[in-house]
């Protein structure tokens, strides 16, 4: 490989590029089309690895000039340099595609419309928590192309797999690959859901014969899978499975060896975090760690030992009798359905944001059943005040301070204050971390 193009400069455009350097490659050029003025740090880090770049646009001719144009997953796919780039035929991969290049390691892929970072730190931690090497990659954690070249070969790679970085894999094959469910977002991106979902099956496109590719068994757009793998398929779910993980009763249960036998790991109960799409995470974060052979004594101990991760469900403080969780990653209408069937006990909802198109009746039932009162902010609460108004108690705020304030006036002991908001941040914030930071802040002002 003589030349590579790197088309983004956020965190993984400049992580492909300092693995380029690692690696070798004599030309290297990084195109970003936001001016430099947002990029100091990026721009003081390709200065001192001599690596070429330019900000504020992206020239079409340099297609011409580069054997490999890498795109981050930020590139909207209808930009420019991504539309010419596809004319050409160029070899138009993702920074993940680009880092396995470079990768000797067993990999874990795991892909899902929501429970992706959940899964794939679970899965860490029981590797790690059983004495396995292993290293967590994707979308919270730090890139692939960060570290690929300087783990040493029997480190696990735990990678979280947008459907943005699975579009444009070519080779990249994970040992195991993870489905948890597919539901409509990011459609915007993805034009329609039969692309959305093609995205997603790619994860398993180039696996062989013995690898693993685990299904969810009650979400029939991933179940689809099954008829398309290429290696061996482990199913987890709510009902009994052939191979694989489920829940019966009270009691998460395993079936792997060939005689069918199953075998009861532990109690649903004894997982230490909350919810029923956490369930589903651990069943299939079970299945991964077997196929590293790690034993049910460990893995129990990490399912009861595992905190979650900041803004999932986070639980931030208990004042008054009444407990504030914090869900700010919660940001379509699919996880905040999750996040409400999650306590038995009444919940003032805090939600809104940037809704773009979300269909709320999916939430009927549940607001029904588990909701006190909601209170709604940001550019889509009038949509959710005209939705749920008539079902049940609802105020509007104009900010994140005055709903919080307006939720504990209302909460009473026992109940749950939940900031789910079922909604993108970026009309008020720039990102779901930093909504669930200020969420934080207000609530230990208190
Ligand atoms: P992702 O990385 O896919 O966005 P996260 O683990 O960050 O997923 O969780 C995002 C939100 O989705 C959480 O706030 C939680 O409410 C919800 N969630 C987590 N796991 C699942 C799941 N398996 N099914 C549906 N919703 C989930």
């Amino acid at each position: 490989m003589k030349s590579v193009l790197i088309v983004g400069a956020g965190r993984s455009g400049l992580a492909s590029a300092l693995l380029a350097k690692r690696q070798g490659i004599p030309r290297i050029f990084l195109t970003e089309i936001l001016p430099e003025a947002s990029f100091t740090e990026a721009k003081k880090i390709l200065e001192e690895n001599s690596i070429e770049f330019e900000f504020g646009k992206h020239s079409i001719h340099l297609l011409d000039e580069f054997d490999i144009i890498v795109a981050s997953p930020g590139v909207p796919p209808d930009s420019e340099i991504i539309v010419q780039a596809e004319k050409k035929k160029k070899y138009l991969i993702s920074e993940v595609e680009f880092a396995y290049m470079f990768s000797r390691n067993p990999i874990i892929g795991v892909t899902g419309t929501n429970g992706k970072t959940t899964t794939t730190a679970l899965i860490n931690y029981i590797l790690q928590t059983s004495g396995l090497k292993s290293v967590q990659a994707g979308n919270i954690g730090i890139p692939l192309s960060d570290f690929v070249d300087k783990v040493d070969e029997e480190t696990i790679l735990v990678v979280e797999l947008s459907s943005y970085q699975l579009e444009r894999i070519v080779n990249f094959r994970p040992d195991v690959a993870i489905i948890l469910n597919i539901t409509p977002d990011h459609i915007k991106y993805h034009k329609t859901f039969s692309n959305y979902r093609e995205a997603k099956f790619k994860i398993f496109v180039n696996q062989r014969e013995n690898d693993l590719l685990i299904l969810n068994f009650d979400d029939k757009e991933t179940y689809l899978a099954k008829s398309q793998a290429r290696g061996r398929v482990a199913l987890f779910g709510m009902r009994q499975v052939e191979f694989g993980a489920y829940l019966r009763g009270d009691e998460i249960c395993l079936r792997f060896s060939n005689e069918n036998n199953e075998e009861v790991l532990m109690k649903s109960g004894e997982i230490k975090i909350p919810g029923v799409h956490n369930i589903y995470n651990s069943l299939a974060s079970i299945i991964a760690a077997k196929y590293f052979l790690v034993s049910n004594e460990k893995i129990r101990n990490a399912l009861m030992n595992f905190k979650g991760v900041e803004h999932r469900l986070e639980f931030v403080r208990s004042l008054d009798g009444v407990d504030y969780i914090n869900d700010s990653k919660a940001t379509n209408v699919d996880s905040a359905y999750y996040a409400l069937s999650s306590y038995n006990r009444p919940i003032v909802w805090i939600a809104g944001g940037r809704g773009e198109g979300n269909y709320y009746e999916f939430l009927d039932d549940v607001v029904e059943k588990n909701v006190k009162v909601i209170v709604a902010i940001g550019e889509s609460k009038g949509e959710i005040f005209s939705h749920f108004c008539t079902m049940k108690r609802c105020y509007l705020e104009d900010t994140l301070e005055d709903a919080v304030l307006r939720a504990k006036s209302i909460a009473e002991p026992g109940d749950v204050v939940l900031f789910s908001p079922a909604c993108k941040s970026f009309d008020m914030f720039k990102n779901f971390e930093h909504r669930g930071q200020v969420f934080k802040e207000i609530v230990n002002s208190f």
